[in-house]
């Protein structure tokens, strides 16, 4: 029987404890131990309901694109739980001088597809406007290493385009500074277009003139809130295999193996050291290990073990966030535009970031005809706002709704939820350092790194990398691998 111990419990360790329960299933002959600092599992995915309302702390749906995260769903029973974002409701705005501007019908990210809708638009200067009608003559350019969006966007497009759409896009994504992000790790297909075809617009009609998309709704969520997936992951490991209020604060290689052999690094096993629920620091001994926290966490524990890669993990960047739910009655929801929501950028002088309008997204989390609005905080160039009090938050978060939107009445409730350090910047370079920290795990045996640090931000992107993490550690244990769908 071979163990693994998984450290960290949000939707990346459960996904991974997952996949070892259906491999468990099969009949591979393993146990495995998922440990959580905190008293709930799920880490950012966290849902309230309140009052009729279904409130998010955290992420609040993923990219219907990224179908895998959708199938997740479905293997950890939630199939009927499913639901998408509002079609009805897709528009979004940008506020530019006060005012609420949709973003132009055909945008993709920050590159336009469609003609008229831009010529119409009141959000771009006429020489932007030139400047997107030239980007159909950009040449192709390999790839001459990594830059920034910013610096990427603003070739393209002028760098009122990375003002007034890239940044606040990025901003309400990544809590980023499109000036510090990777183009080649956070918009890889864009780069990979720029190769092939110069023009990012060139390369996108022709991709769309060879296969008729079909259109479906962008975000895919769950009736009841993103927590359900986590709920419902946690309800489906083996009973025993899960232990919240555990914090591993140690772990380090042990001397020889179980049947006494001299030490190496291959026949050595993790042992770990738990703070919390054991009534005390209690240590446990592994043959594998996965990480899946913070990158930042994961290397203040392999500071003693392999110094180089927490050298590389350090590395890597987060931002922290604040969102503010709060909702409102019949009045307020009338006067309130179509839509998602709208983005803010910089030059705005606001606090909040990016708002999404809840009622219109998911209307079946707002009883009906109330109004739920839920605002982003914070990120790269606010970090500051994670130190203020929930009332003063909240009251920059109205003075704010009360200038864009003339809100003035009371919420009839509202929410605050900071997340510290939660979201990894993909800065520039970040695709080599991956790939070193790729090479430098490998080293160790039977171990993985899982998490949003690495391979992508979303939920979608953590569950593949779950499922990666386990193929390579249930194959460096040695066991035959007979399970394509973690191969993805
Ligand atoms: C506000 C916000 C909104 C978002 N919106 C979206 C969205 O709409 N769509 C989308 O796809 N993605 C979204 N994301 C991104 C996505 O939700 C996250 O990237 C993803 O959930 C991260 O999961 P994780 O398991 O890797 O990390 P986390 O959720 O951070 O989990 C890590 C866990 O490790 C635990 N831990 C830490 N240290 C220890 C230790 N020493 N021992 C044991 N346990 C420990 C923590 O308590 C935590 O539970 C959002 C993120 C945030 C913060």
């Amino acid at each position: 029987m071979k163990r693994i111990a998984i450290v960290g419990g949000g939707i990346s360790g459960l996904a991974a404890a997952f996949r070892l329960e259906q491999m468990r299933g099969k009949g591979l002959d393993l146990e495995y131990a998922l440990y959580e600092a905190s008293p709930r599992f799920g880490g950012v995915l966290r849902t309230e309901q309140v009052e009729g309302f279904t409130i998010e702390a955290g992420p609040d749906s993923f990219l219907t694109e990224k179908s895998w995260a959708a199938d997740f769903c479905c293997e950890a029973g939630l199939a009927s739980e499913i639901i998408t974002s509002n079609p009805d409701h897709r528009k979004a705005y940008i506020l530019l001088h006060g005012r609420l501007m949709p973003i132009p019908d055909g945008f993709m990210f920050m590159a336009p597809s469609k003609v008229l809708p831009v010529l119409r638009s009141q959000l771009f200067s006429t020489s932007t406007k030139i400047r997107m009608a030239r980007e159909w003559f950009h040449p192709p350019r390999e790839s001459a290493g990594d830059e920034s969006v910013a610096s990427f966007v603003e070739r393209h497009y002028g760098a009122e385009m990375v003002e007034r759409v890239a940044a606040p896009l990025l901003a309400g994504v990544y809590g980023g500074d499109v000036a510090q992000l990777s183009i080649q790790a956070v918009l890889p297909r864009f780069a990979a277009m720029e190769a092939q075809y110069g023009s990012i617009t060139r390369a996108i009609l022709s991709h769309r003139g060879r296969k008729p998309a079909k259109k479906m709704p962008p975000f895919t969520s769950l009736k009841n809130g993103m927590q359900q997936l986590a709920d419902a992951v946690l309800a489906r490991l083996a009973p025993g295999s899960w232990h919240a209020n555990c914090r591993v604060d140690a772990i380090r290689r042990t001397q020889g193996d179980e049947q006494g052999n001299e030490w190496t690094h291959e026949s050595g096993q993790w042992e770990i050291s738990i703070e919390g629920n054991f009534g005390g620091n209690a240590k446990q001994v592994f043959d594998g290990l996965v990480l899946a926290l913070p990158a930042y966490r994961s290397a203040a524990l392999l500071q003693g073990i392999a110094s180089g890669l927490a050298g590389e993990l350090q590395g890597i960047r987060y931002t922290s966030s604040v969102t503010v739910a709060l909702a409102y009655d019949d009045e307020v929801q009338s006067a309130l535009p179509g839509g998602s929501g709208f983005l803010v950028p910089q030059s705005e002088g606001k606090h909040i970031l990016a708002t999404t309008f809840v009622h219109n997204k998911f209307p079946h989390r707002t009883p009906a005809g109330r109004a739920l609005i839920r605002c982003f905080l914070g990120g790269a160039h606010a970090p500051e706002i994670l130190e203020q009090s929930d009332p003063a938050i909240l009251g920059l978060v109205k003075e704010d709704l009360r200038q864009i939107l003339g809100i003035t009445a009371e919420p009839l409730l509202s929410r605050v939820f900071k997340s510290k350090a939660a979201m990894a910047q993909y800065t520039v370079g970040h695709k080599g350092r991956v790939e070193r920290i790729e090479q430098l795990s490998r080293e160790l045996p039977a171990f993985a790194l899982v998490g949003n640090a690495y391979q992508g931000i979303g939920i979608p992107d953590c569950i593949l990398s779950a499922n990666r993490a386990m193929w390579h550690v249930l194959e460096g244990l040695g066991f035959p691998m007979p399970i394509p769908e973690m191969r993805r």
